[in-house]
Order: structure tokens, then sequence, then C-alpha cells
């Protein structure tokens, strides 16, 4: 534990490093509990830095056994060291060679981080600061070194033996030892740096590029997985083309390698050549996985490899940077499944994921800027902010810009800073300079925190034949940031005549509103539209061009005919969300004040609409059933809020939708419904998605009709995504059916840990109050694992994040479970116990009573001596101190 240097780090106080590192010879042998790293580092003033300076390498736990320099053991004098730090305070000041040598215990590694064993699977997780845990090292992304590995161990143990770039040597040794060396020729940062040891069966295939070379490529699993790696290997296929058509992005090694592991506390690692993978991510059958794990699959799988140019050849200069990666490669890996499947329904998908996690950052005590200017541990900046606002920032240049625009942007980027550490301003200076535009004030969006709120108010005058529009934007004050500048807003708009077509945006100076983009760059601003002949019905931040929340105060009869006409997808689908989101507020102040619940016969004449439309497509349908998720209704109210009343609000509009569109819900049910083999592609899992939206509404009423039919769904499935959403849907009735399913799937899938979480995820998230009992008694089944954060994430990661009325019970006892997992959890994995502990990020919104039990839980956590930095450093954010 690292508690003791609890050192806030500055964005502000950044110095290039005093020594760089050209190459790193490392030579690591093998073992359980004790495997021993020889580093040799060839040690270079830095031209960039000042004066002559002390080497200071970063530690974290490790033991040293010898260390030399240029063959010359140290005497003890010339340098200090502890488990954290080493330190020569007198180098010689020209390059030199240090060879340092290392002991690890991998089996001990419950953190999950540096070399651990993950079954018998020896692997590595360096990002962001593990390499430290391997040797000391200048563990810092903009020191990037040439690496050759040499890697031996027993051959019974681990006859697969891999490292970064191509194999250039292997073989026997005495003992039943083995040996393999790769070499990456690619300078990089440590973080990128990968080791893997095991008995491991790989799956093969070959790429093409662009310039005709080939590349091998495979994917490792244990053995009798292989059969489960096929969508993932044609993903890879298809992102690597992909990258080519569109960003004109080449491979650069002659091997491309994946390894699954089964404890892994991320999803994916893009370890330059050798990307190393929380098998989830990877293996999918289609008795085993859902259409979603499909999608995720081939999303993930494409951004590591996207990585390979945004993150790897140009790396990040420092951790503050962390969004110049991850940000564009979110934006890079969204745009790839935008063209595999259905662009509208992705955005609507990306949006809602955006609202419910990222807005909600945004509105608690964890906001912080897409690129922090502080942190206290950089693990805790994998975020929401970092990842999803990061891509909306990437996305609003690219609508700025234009298609083009954006292009040569990133043609720039990729030839200025290709084998460089980079800085959000080089990127962003990037596109200023190919398309000589000023983007100064576009960077407010990487250092201020908060959603930004738009506000539009319409005023025709039919006169003057004229539509006036006041917007005004404001950034509400976030932790550290009380006032904020005004932002460069790309505010996509439409103007729709009665007919339901667009009218020309014209501005009353004559010039034509491009693409429909309206830039919002002052606090307030006017904007007159010219040769409008009717009052038109405003579409406003069509595709939701910008991550704002838009208050614009329309009609109901308007926010209807938008969901029946707008020409934008993701527009319509907004229209019935907002119409959704007034009535469910309306109705839990309703059921607090216990008045009578408002009815809405126009979302459900909007609905009914929507089930009826042939042109529309069966996804996108499916998006538009799915009412506001209930954390999404907590934010929208802010404050005072009461997870109960949401609950019951959101279950009644729910059963009224049931009765007043029972026979058309059953007809799609119908017709989606396919006697054709199961396919992943996105048309029949969209054609599954309705079916399996219809069921759960016709189930809302808890008819029986309803509960047989989602029985029968569940026994004759021949797919996880069928089985599973009859499965989800049973759970929310408490009848003797849903005992009989719960147990039968756990009987039919107990092989399989990957379909086990699903279950224990299943069981976590029932909205009901005899379901943190059972969450407990959950913890002690036998399938059940603290160590192997899929499953915590399954059982007690659900619970928490994913199942609001429980989780904030008025009785405080959701609050004190979590708080104490998170207790228990600290000693082991800090890393996943400080995420777990993110679930409190909107106590502050809840009423007095749950308000009072939160507080009391995080002030519990908070009160614990040697805590790990992760966890309190989210505790005390959380808390305010
Ligand atoms: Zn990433």
């Amino acid at each position: 534990m690292r508690t003791e240097d609890a050192r806030p780090v500055r964005l502000k106080d950044y110095r290039p490093p005093d020594w760089l590192v050209e190459t790193v010879e490392l030579d690591v042998s093998l073992d359980p509990v004790a495997t021993r790293v020889r580093a040799k580092l060839k040690l270079t003033p830095n031209p960039r830095a000042g004066a002559p300076a002390p080497v200071v390498l970063d530690g974290d736990e490790l033991n040293l056994l010898a260390l030399a320099i240029d063959g010359e053991p140290l005497t003890a004098e010339r340098y200090t060291v502890t488990p954290d730090n080493l330190t020569i305070p007198q180098p010689p000041q020209r390059p030199f060679l240090l060879h340092i040598e290392t002991v690890v215990d991998p089996s001990a590694n419950t953190q999950l981080i540096g070399i651990y064993r993950s079954g018998n699977t020896y692997c590595t997780q360096c990002e962001a600061e593990g390499f430290r845990r391997i040797t000391y090292f200048p563990d810092r992304p903009d020191v990037m070194a040439v690496y050759t590995t040499r890697i031996e161990a027993d051959k019974t143990e681990a006859p697969v033996l891999l490292a970064n770039g191509n194999l250039t040597a292997s073989g026997d040794l005495a003992d039943g030892r083995h040996f393999a060396v790769w070499h990456d020729p690619y300078p990089k940062p440590s973080y990128l740096f990968a080791l893997v040891g095991g008995n491991l069966s790989s799956v093969d295939d070959r790429f093409v590029t662009l310039s005709g070379r080939e590349v091998a490529l495979r994917i490792y699993v244990e053995p009798g997985k292989e059969g489960r790696c096929a969508y993932a290997m044609d993903s890879l296929k298809r992102a690597m083309r992909w990258d080519e058509e569109v960003f004109g992005r080449e491979y650069d090694l002659d091997l491309f390698m994946i390894v699954t592991v089964a404890d892994f506390n991320m999803g994916a690692m893009e370890n330059k050549g050798l990307n190393i993978f929380n098998d989830k991510y990877v293996l999918a059958g289609t008795e085993t996985a859902t259409d979603a794990d499909f999608a995720h699959i081939e999303a993930i799988i494409a951004h590591e490899y996207f990585h390979n140019w945004t993150g790897n050849r140009i790396t990040c200069r420092d951790w503050f940077q962390l969004c110049l990666k991850e940000g564009l490669t979110v934006f890079r890996d969204q745009e790839f499944s935008s063209d595999q499947r259905s662009r509208p329904v992705k955005r609507i998908a990306d949006v809602r994921l955006l609202r419910a996690q990222q807005f909600t950052e945004d509105a608690g005590p964890l906001a912080h800027p897409v690129r922090p200017a502080v942190y206290n541990e950089i693990n805790n900046f994998y975020t929401a902010t970092v990842y999803e606002k990061g891509a909306e920032v990437v996305r609003m240049l690219n609508v700025l810009l234009g298609r083009q625009g954006f292009r040569r942007g990133m043609d720039l980027y990729f030839a200025r800073h290709d084998g460089r550490a980079a800085t959000v301003e080089d990127f962003i200076q990037c596109f200023a300079d190919a398309n000589e535009r000023d983007l100064t004030q576009f960077m407010h969006w990487y250092s201020q925190a908060g959603t930004p709120e738009v506000t539009v108010t319409a005023a025709y005058d039919a006169k003057a034949r004229a539509l006036r529009l006041d917007v005004a934007q404001a950034v509400p004050p976030t932790p550290g940031q009380a006032s904020k500048e005004p932002m460069v807003i790309p505010f996509v708009i439409g103007l729709i005549g009665r007919d339901g077509h667009d009218l020309p945006l014209v501005r009353d100076d004559g010039a034509e509103v491009e693409r429909g983009v309206l830039v919002l760059t002052k606090p307030a601003e006017r904007f007159t539209f010219s040769g409008i002949g009717q009052p038109p019905v405003l579409s406003l931040n069509r595709a939701f061009s910008a991550p704002v929340k838009v208050v614009a105060n329309q009609s109901s009869a308007d926010l209807r005919f938008l969901a029946a006409r707008d020409s934008d997808p993701f527009n319509r689908w907004q229209a019935v969300q907002t119409l959704a989101t007034s009535l469910l507020i309306d109705n839990v102040a309703a059921l607090r004040g216990k008045r009578e619940l408002r009815h809405d016969e126009g979302l459900i004449a909007a609905l009914a609409a929507i089930l009826a439309d042939p042109a529309l497509e069966p996804a996108f349908i499916g998006q538009a059933l799915t009412m506001p998720g209930e954390a999404d209704i907590a934010r929208d109210i802010g404050h005072d809020v009461d997870p109960d009343a949401i609950f019951v609000a959101r279950c009644e509009l729910r059963e009224a939708i049931s009765e007043r569109l029972h026979p058309a819900l059953h007809d799609t049910y119908r017709r989606m419904s396919s006697r054709e083999p199961y396919r992943p592609d996105a048309a029949s899992a969209g054609r599954r998605a309705l079916k399996n939206v219809c069921l759960d509404l016709l189930a809302a009423t808890a008819e029986s009709s309803a509960i047989a039919l989602a029985l029968h769904q569940y026994e004759t499935a021949d797919n996880m995504t069928d089985r599973m959403a009859a499965l989800a849907t049973l759970s929310l009735h408490e009848r003797p059916e849903r005992a009989e399913a719960i147990e039968d799937f756990y009987r039919r899938f107990e092989t399989d840990p990957l379909v086990v979480d699903k279950w224990f995820s299943l069981q976590a998230m029932i909205p009901e109050p005899g379901t943190l009992a059972r969450v407990r008694s959950l913890t002690a089944h036998p399938a059940f694992s603290f160590t192997n954060p899929n499953r915590l994430r399954a059982l007690i990661g659900a619970f928490a994040h994913a199942n609001q009325s429980q989780f904030n019970r008025a009785d405080g006892a959701g609050h004190a479970f979590v708080a104490d997992t998170v207790l228990a959890l600290d000693q082991k994995n800090p890393q996943v116990a400080a995420r777990l502990l993110s679930a409190f990020k909107s106590w502050r919104m809840l009423e007095a009573t749950r308000r009072a039990h939160a507080e009391a839980a995080l002030k519990r956590v908070a009160a614990r001596e040697g805590l790990s930095r992760d966890v309190n450093d989210i505790v005390s954010r959380s808390l305010g101190a």
C-alpha cells in the first residue's frame, strides 16, 4: 500500500525527464513465487533537461538483488533504495548501462498490476504505473525505449512465452526449462510493455495490409476455448481494414497477438503487438454470449487495435493527457461500430451510456475535466469523463470542421507526432493548422468540468417571415471550479415545416448555415433566420452534436411531431425520451405528494406511431420503447431524490404502455420472432432486441399469459440473447417460475464462468427488498470469488452501480454493505475497490435520510487506517474533503 506518499501530481509541474532510456534489455526468469528480473537500461542524459541530475527510478514493492553501472557493481554508499524508489545521486554524466536485478512474487500479486498469475498463466498489466512493479524504471510515458525481452520458464508449466514485437530466438535449456527472445523495434513507453507465459492454444489467421505486407494474427486462449474466438478474429480483420480505409493507417509489425486471461482489472490493454484481454471481451459462442456481448467484443477488439496508432505510435506525454489516447480512440471505435452497424442506433446507445455514466459523474462530487489538472491516483481517472466525454470532444471537432477538415487534421497529427509523446495542445494545433482555424476557445472543453446547459427560446414573426432564436449557455459549478468561461458548442439544428420537410436555414444576412451547424461561443447570442413562411418545429442538437443538456420547453404537440417526422433519427428518439422524462418527473412528485398520477396520451400515441412505422429499423424501435433509466431520472430531478418513487413511477409508465399497446406489442413480438439459425449481425440482433423489449413490456402488467410467454422463450431459446432476455423479464416478477428458471440457468451453465457472471448480475439487479440478502448469501456461493474482478463486478458491482432502489435503500443497509466490501477488498485489489466505491458518486442528490446513510458509510471508509491511495482519493473527493 502506498498511502504514505499521498502526493497531488499537478499538470503545471510537468518537467521533461532528466534521463532518457534508449534501450531496455530484460531477462525474466518466470517462477510462481520468485520471478527474477534482470534489466539492462541504456541511460542517456536528456539534452532538454538542465543541470547534471541524479538518476531517480520508480519502484513499487520491489526487492533489489543487484545493481551495477557498465558491469561494475555499485557499492552501497553510491545509491539509496527502498521498495518504491532507487536513487543514484552521482551517476556518470554520459550514456551508460545500468544493470538492475529484482525479484517479484507473481502469485502474491492480488492487485493484478505488474507481473501476476491469472490461473496458471503469467501475465502483465503495466498501464498506468505497473512497470515499476517489475523493475526500477523512469516509469512515465514520455520515456520511450526500444525493448528486447528474453523470457525463460519451465517448459511444461509455460510452453508459450510471449512479449512485444517479433520473436528473434527460442530454444531449450537444462532442467526442463526453455526460453524465447522478443524484440520490438518501435520505441515505446513502459506502460505498453507486456509479457505472457503459460499453457495456451492459439487460433491463427492472416491479414494482408494495404501495401501488400502479410501479418500473422494469433489469438491465445486456454486450451479447449479455441472455438469461441471466431467473432473476435473476424472483428480484428474488419478493424484493420477499416483503419486503412477511413484513416489511412496500416499495421506495422509482422505479428499481432491477443491473449485472453480470466483475471483482469480492466476490459483490455493495448500493449504493442501483444494485446491482453479480459476473456469476457474475446470469447463468444451462440449459446453463451448475447448480442450485446458480440457488439462489445467487436468494439473493444477494434478499440485496442486502433490504439496502435492513437496511443502507441503517438503516445501521451504524461498521464494528464490520458484523454488524448482514450477519447480519440473511443471516437474511432464508435465510428467503426457505426459503419459496421446502424449509425443512428449506435449513436442512441452511446448517448444513453454517456448520460447514464458521464453526465451523472459530471453532476456529482467526482466531476473533473476531460483533462484533469491534478490527481492523487491516476488509476481513478480511467473514467467516463476521460473516455466518453473525451470522445464527444473529438466528435465535436468532426462537426465543426466537417469530415474532410477533420481528416486533414488527423493526417497532420499522424505526420507531425509519429514516434513521439504528445499533448492535447499538440493534437488540437494540428486541426487548427490544417484548417486555418483558431481553436483557442475550444480548449475549454478539456479544462472545464460540468455539463453545459443550452437554453433555446424561439420567436416567430409571421409578417417578417423570420424566426428568432435566443440561445444561452451556462456551465454549472463543479468541485474546484466555481465559475466557467463560455464554450465553443457546435449546435446542429433543423427547422421543420408542417409537411415534415426541413426548411432552408438562411441567416438574415443571406448566409446559409452550413450543415445546420450553429457555432455557439457566447453566454447569450441571437440567430435570425429569414424566408420562413410558417412557424417551424425546432429540431435541436441533432445527432447529439454536442454533449450538452438542452432546455427548450417544447410543447407536447411539437415533441410528438418530432417523434413522428424529424429527418434526424436521433431526435425522433430524443423527442420520445423528453416526453417520457417530463411525465416521470411529474409522477415522482405526485407519488411523494400522494397526488394522482398523470397519464400522457400523447406519449402513448407517439410510441404507437413508431411501432407501426414500417420504415423504421427494429433496433431503433426497441430503443424508442425503452424508457429513461432510474439513474437518468434521478439526475434530471437533481436533488431530494427518492429512488423508490422513481422506481414506482417508471413501473407505472411501463404498465400503461403495456395496457394501451398490448395488441401492437404482441404482434411485433410475433413478427420479430425467427426460426432462422442464430447470427450475431446487427440486423438480426436488432430484431431480437425489439422482440425482447416487447416481451418485457407485455409482462410489465404481470399478466399470466405474458409470463408464460417469457417462460416458453426461456425454455426454447437456441441462443443466449433470447434466453437471458426472457430470464431478465421473469426476474422482475416474484413467482415460482422465477426461482425455477434461475436455478435451471445455473445448472445449465455452471461450468462457464462468463455465463455464471450473468447469473450473478441478474440476481443482484432485481429491484426488490430481498435482493440485498440474496446478494449477501451469493458471496458465499462456491462460484463466487473476491479475487476475480469479473465475479466481483458481476455481483457486487451490479448491485451498487445498477440497482438504484436497493443500493440506496432507505435503511442504509445497501450503502453499508458496499462500504464493507470496499474495505475488505482494499487490502487485496485497491483499483477494483476504488471503482466499486465510485457507486456513491450521486449520494449528495439523495433525500435526507438516504443521504445521511451514504455519508455515514463514506465516513466509515474514510476513517479506516491504512487505506490505499486509490480508495483514499475516491472517498475524500466524494466527501468533498
Ligand atoms: Zn483505450
